[in-house]
């Protein structure tokens, strides 16, 4: 968010500045989505709903989890949410109780600990590394595993390092018998490899997913979260106190979504696979080293350590010289120090731009990579 400030800041003066830190697709939401919400308000669906999500839209939901991953969903454990955001929050107020710890990776999702924090738990950071393809080490998690661990919180593609985990591995983890939280988000936006569901494996799973990334529905606020049956009332009593019900005809708008847009869908993820491999090819001539390539999401983690080892201050440097906005590594973690994240959601035109700017630093700075 600095970064993002300092940017905006920056443009206001008049200077063009480069996107790659945004988590958000640049796309508009498509058109046949927005039509639905249009005509929803008009027709006045526009009160509260049932605290737990239209029938429509949580029945779609269950029958897309059926068509993906071949699981059933009742959509009676389905919950819709304003985000994807406050449904993390909602499982993890239901689930922790003082004290009570949560296993996530490092690097991780920024928002991870703070949401485990507010929900009075405590996250344990376990330790993945780029030699090992970001793939989390089942012996590393066992040993972060104490009386107090009451669930393992997996993101798959990741942010930010856009790693998918293998099903094996997602057995394996789940065979461990705690709560497993799986933040599907990204779900959809895979390259290369095939994405499963943690539903497939437990039912001991709190899903979480939404509409943000794959529609291009950030500003709508769409999100959703399957639970084991127990925790449907004591999630439903915390929504109907803090947030009421999901927005009404946003609601319309995402059985809309489910149904009809998945052939939109289907290019805007073409798409991204272009500008991912645009990017890839970008950096390794620019002369990083980048030895895993992500499969999914819209993230590149890249190590920079020969740029310097505070990503913080390398994030700034390279923003204030050249234009070029990108995320710091520490953000998602002790273990994303010596990283800079670049989010590929942005036109082939900008990404070349981008990278010819990162050209004209490094050779600015220090001569090559
Ligand atoms: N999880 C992850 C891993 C994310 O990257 C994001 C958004 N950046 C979210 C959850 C939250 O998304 P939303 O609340 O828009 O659904």
């Amino acid at each position: 968010m600095d970064v993002l400030e300092r940017a905006k800041e920056i443009e206001a003066q008049g200077d063009r500045v480069v996107h790659f830190e945004v988590g958000e697709p640049d796309l508009p939401t498509p058109r046949i989505i927005c039509d639905e919400a249009i005509k929803s308000i008009r027709k006045g669906d526009t009160k509260y709903t049932s605290s737990l999500g239209i029938p429509e839209l949580r029945e779609a939901i269950s029958s897309d989890y059926r068509e993906n991953y071949g699981v059933e969903v009742s959509p009676g454990t389905v919950i819709v949410t304003m985000g994807s955001s406050p449904a993390l929050f909602l499982a993890m107020a239901s689930l922790l109780n003082p004290g009570d710890e949560v296993i996530i990776t490092d690097p991780h999702y920024a928002c991870y600990p703070q949401i485990i924090k507010i929900a009075g738990g405590v996250a344990k950071p376990v330790r993945i590394y780029e030699e090992e393809g970001f793939q989390i080490d089942l012996n590393r998690m066992k040993k972060a595993i104490s009386r107090r661990t009451k669930a393992i919180l997996i993101n798959s593609p990741s942010n930010p390092t856009g790693v998918i985990l293998e099903p094996d591995l997602m057995r394996e983890i789940s065979d461990l018998g705690l709560y497993i939280i799986s933040d599907e988000i990204y779900h959809g936006l895979v390259y290369d490899g095939v994405l499963h569901s943690a539903y497939e494996f437990t039912d001991k799973a709190f899903v979480v997913n939404g509409f943000s990334k794959l529609y291009s529905m950030t500003g709508w606020r769409l999100g959703y979260l399957i639970v084991p049956p127990d925790f449907v009332r004591p999630i439903q009593k915390l929504q109907q106190n803090l947030f009421i019900s999901p927005n009404s005809f946003v609601q319309r708008a995402g059985v809309v979504a489910l149904h009809s847009a998945k052939p939109k869908v289907k290019g805007i993820v073409q798409l991204f696979s272009e500008r991912r491999n645009r990017m890839i090819g970008g950096l390794r001539e620019l002369g990083f080293e980048i030895r895993y390539e992500p499969r999914g999401a819209f993230y590149l983690f890249v190590n920079t350590e020969k740029l310097g080892n505070s990503s913080y201050r390398l994030a700034f440097d390279i923003l204030e010289d050249v234009h070029v906005a990108v995320t710091p590594g520490i953000d998602f973690g002790l273990g994303g120090e010596g990283y800079l994240r670049f989010s590929y959601a942005n036109s082939s035109k900008n990404i070349d731009e981008g990278i010819r700017r990162l050209g004209v630093y490094i050779d600015r700075r220090f001569k090559g990579v």
